[in-house]
Parts: C-alpha cells; structure tokens; sequence
C-alpha cells in the first residue's frame, strides 16, 4: 500500500494555461479602464521551481545543490482504506512529501481536499523548508493532503482516516523526523486522533509529534493570532524603514478569515485604517468587498462573520458597510494591500486596477503574486513582503508548541508573542537589509537568504560537494 518515492519523476506536471475573460458589461468599468478578469491556471510546482532556478542562478550555485533542492528529497504516496458508517469501505488516496530536511525535522501542514494533487503537495513542501529558512528556526519543509470532502465524512470516518493516515506513516512521522500541523480543512481534533494513534503505536507520549493541537492539549497560547500578528510585525519592520508612521496609512485586506482578522486587529492597533475586507459568500458562491472610508471597525465585523470568515451582507449594509464586488478590495486608493485569502490574485491582467497609492503589499496568504507580476510590482516602486516571509509567524509558533511540548513546559502568551515578535522582526531585517543593500526586490532577497541558508547545511552535511 505504501509506495516511496526517494527519486522524483517529473511526470504530472500539466503546462499552465491561460484565458482571459472579460467581466460582464456593467461590471467591466473602473477608474475609467476595462478590467480583464484573468482565468489562468498556474502550476503551483512549476511556479516553486521557476522561482528557485531563478534565485539559484543569482546566487551562483553548483549544480549538485540545484538537482537536489529542487526537487522533493522523498514523497509517500499510499492509499488509506477506511470503514464507513454505512458498512463499506472507501480507499482516499494521500500524500506526505519532504522537500528538505538539512536544517532540521521536516514541518508542514495535512490538508483535507477533494482536488489535492501531488504537485501542490510538493510545491508546498518546498516553499516550507524556504519559509522554515528564512525565520531561521530548525526545521526543514514538509507537506501533506489527503484527497477527500471532510464536508461528506462523518465525524467517526474523519477519525478513522486520520488514525490510518498515521498508521500508515508511523515510522516517518516522529518529533525528530517530521512533524505534521493542521491547513486546509483540517483542525485541532485531526491532530489530536493523529497524535493519539501515533501515541499508541509508539508506547508513549509524543506531544512534539504534532502541532496546531488545542491549548490545555500540548498546544500553545498565541498561536491563533501568530500568523495575522507575524504580518503586521513585518510591515512595521517595513514603515519603520520607510520613516513611515502606521498611524498615517489605510489598508485594505482580501479574506476575513484567520490571518486576515487578526492582521486586521493588530494593524488598527498600531493606528492604521482598515477601509475594506472582503470575503466569500457561499449562499451566493460569490465574494464581496465590505468598505467604510472611514475605517472598518474590526470587533464590530468578526461579531457579524461565521466560523468560515464569511460576513454577514445583510447585517454589514445595516451596520453602514457599502457592499462592493468581490475584487474591489483590489481598487482602492489607500496605502497598503493585504491579500490574506487565495492564490494566483495578483496577476499581470488585474495589476492595471490597483491605485497608484499603494505602496506596500504584505502577502499574507500563501501565493497571491502570480510570479509573472512580480517585475510589474518592482518596476511600479511597491515594496512587496513576500509570503513564505510575511506569514511565517504561523510556523514559528507551531515551533514553539513543539519546543514547548518536548520540554513539557508551556509559556504564557506574552512570552509567545514576544518571541514571535523577536523572531519576525529579525527575519524581516535581515531581508530588508540585503534588499536595500543589493537592490533586489525583497521576494528574491529573502529566497537568496533561506536557499543560501540551506545550501550551505546540504554542503556543510557532505550531502553535495
Ligand atoms: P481561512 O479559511 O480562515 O479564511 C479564508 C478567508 O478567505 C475567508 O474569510 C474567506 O471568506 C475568504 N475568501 C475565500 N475566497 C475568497 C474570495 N474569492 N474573495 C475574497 N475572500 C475570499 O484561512 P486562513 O487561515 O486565514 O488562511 C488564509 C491564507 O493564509 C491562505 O492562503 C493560507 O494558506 C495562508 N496561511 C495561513 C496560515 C494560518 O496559520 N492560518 C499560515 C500561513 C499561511
């Protein structure tokens, strides 16, 4: 049932294709241009890989350390039988990739998906053990999925596939092998049948196998908020730098989810005002953008969102939000763009609509650039935080859950946060630095500190000369 693979093929990836649509008349009509809605489809493998040949051609390296970084070190692709409530019984076919673990255990996250491939499992992976770099913390990149709709499984069948799923992988899971976290559509009681089953076989308590647990169960205080809070660490890296003051500029965020909100929260902290958020409506099967010129207040739209980060329209038009288009998030004239919902949003098709006032955009969730945009951005003068930087404050604090789970000794939130904020701001410094000093664009700044950071381990470990 378990097949390894030690040695990639390169067999599934698909070309990228492009078309563009235009939006319906009506529609079509802003700051006096047409807008192209692009429908593009980008290979997120090819995309991770066209991004390290890029940064390993700057950084002139051998082409040993190439092959092997970019490309999976191993990939587990296995079947997981599961007993259904009904009496039958459903194989889900799953995936666990290393990319790298040179610097440290592999960590990344499982994701339930009904259209999981192995290509985004491995671009993920990859783009782990670049984020895990850059943050300096000692960890390599890993990723998971299972192919499912955890929507259409009962509570007993998730449980039963999360315990076959670490059955199954029993021996390349462990606290100093690879250390599995929650993402898409999986959440604290996945890791927790994870780290039970794991438990079990192993004759022990294991608490760093896993992270993303609840707090009271192994997990840690602060991580909710780590990776909204870590974005806005990195952007008040960046106005510090500038000379820019928070309490002088306006935002306008993509998604009202996790990340966004507690970016949202933390950004109006520091005095900054939130104009827009936007957020998908699955009654309609459509986003909106929710605006106030005067600023969004934070509290007042995560008391009218459901658990999915969606806000409720009606309630927001009475509480006096003006109900835009979904992509209007994109058009607005304020200082700062933070897209911290989707992939493939910022392209060369749409970049035409964003306000010549924006200066910064902090990528906040994973992928929003397509990398065909980034020379548009460097050559419009917007300082880009790019995402494996700007939302790494989520795996920094699953690393201090694991630290805190294999000393069994659990901090305050205070001493999370202030360690989270430590490790943010350095990371953002550092990247900065090398940016401002060698004139690169921050993206490929920081992918030239975390390959260097990991070419060096491979070679320091004798694994290429
Ligand atoms: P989430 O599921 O909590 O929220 C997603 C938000 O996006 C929701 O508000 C949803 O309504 C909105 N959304 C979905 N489709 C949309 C559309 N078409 N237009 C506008 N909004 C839309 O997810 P999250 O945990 O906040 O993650 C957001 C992003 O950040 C993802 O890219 C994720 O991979 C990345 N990320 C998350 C973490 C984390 O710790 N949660 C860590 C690193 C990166």
């Amino acid at each position: 049932m378990l097949r390894v693979h030690f040695i990639f093929k390169k067999t599934s990836l698909k070309t990228a294709f492009f078309k563009q649509e235009f939006c319906p008349a009506g529609q079509n009509i802003r700051k006096g241009r047409p807008i192209k809605m692009p429908t593009v489809s980008y290979n997120p493998f090819e995309n991770a890989q066209a991004q390290f040949d890029k940064v390993a051609e700057q950084l002139n390296l051998d082409a040993g350390t190439r092959a092997l970084l970019r490309q999976p070190m191993k990939e587990y692709h296995f079947t997981i039988p599961v007993k259904m409530d009904d009496g039958t019984t459903q194989v889900f076919k799953a995936f666990r990739i290393k990319h790298n673990d040179a610097r440290g255990p592999a960590k990344g996250g499982i994701r339930f998906h009904p259209h999981e491939t192995a290509d985004t499992v491995r671009a993920l992976s990859t783009w782990m053990t670049w984020k895990c770099a850059v943050v300096d913390i000692p960890l390599g990149g890993g990723k998971g999925g299972i192919i499912c709709d955890p929507h259409n499984l009962s509570a007993g069948e998730q449980e039963r596939l999360c315990r076959g799923f670490i059955r199954t992988l029993f021996s390349q899971v462990g606290p100093n092998i690879d250390v599995p976290a929650p993402d898409v559509m999986t959440n604290g009681q996945h890791m927790l049948w994870m780290l039970d089953e794991y438990e079990v076989l192993a004759g022990g308590r294991y608490p760093g196998v896993i992270t993303g647990k609840p707090v009271g169960m192994g997990g840690s205080l602060g991580r909710t908020e780590a990776t909204g809070y870590g974005v806005i660490y990195t952007l008040e890296g960046l106005l510090k730098a500038r000379g820019i003051a928070p309490g002088n500029t306006s935002a306008s965020i993509q998604g009202f989810g996790n990340v966004a909100e507690y970016a949202a929260r933390m950004y109006s902290e520091l005095g900054g005002k939130v104009i827009c958020v936007s957020c998908w409506n699955q009654a309609d099967k459509k986003a909106y953008t929710f605006k106030k010129a005067a600023g969004c207040d934070i509290d007042e739209l995560v008391g009218i969102k459901d658990s999915f980060g969606s806000i409720d329209v009606e309630k927001a038009r009475a509480l006096g939000y003006e109900i835009l288009d979904g992509d209007a998030w994109l058009s607005q004239d304020v200082d700062i763009l933070i897209p911290a919902a989707l992939e493939n949003q910022i392209t060369p098709a749409v970049f035409p609509n964003i306000s010549k006032k924006v200066k910064i955009i902090c990528e906040a969730a994973n992928g929003p650039t397509t990398p065909d945009c980034d020379q548009l951005i460097k050559d419009a003068g917007i300082d880009l935080i790019p995402d494996f930087l700007c939302n790494a404050g989520g795996v920094t604090c699953s690393y201090f859950e694991q630290v805190q789970c294999n000393m069994n000794y659990f901090w305050s939130r205070e001493e999370v946060l202030d360690k989270l904020r430590f490790a943010m701001t350095k990371a953002f410094d550092d990247v900065y630095a090398l940016s401002a000093d060698k004139g690169l664009y921050m993206r490929d700044a920081a992918y030239q500190i975390a390959i260097k950071r990991v070419a060096d381990a491979v070679k320091l470990r004798g694994w290429v000369s």
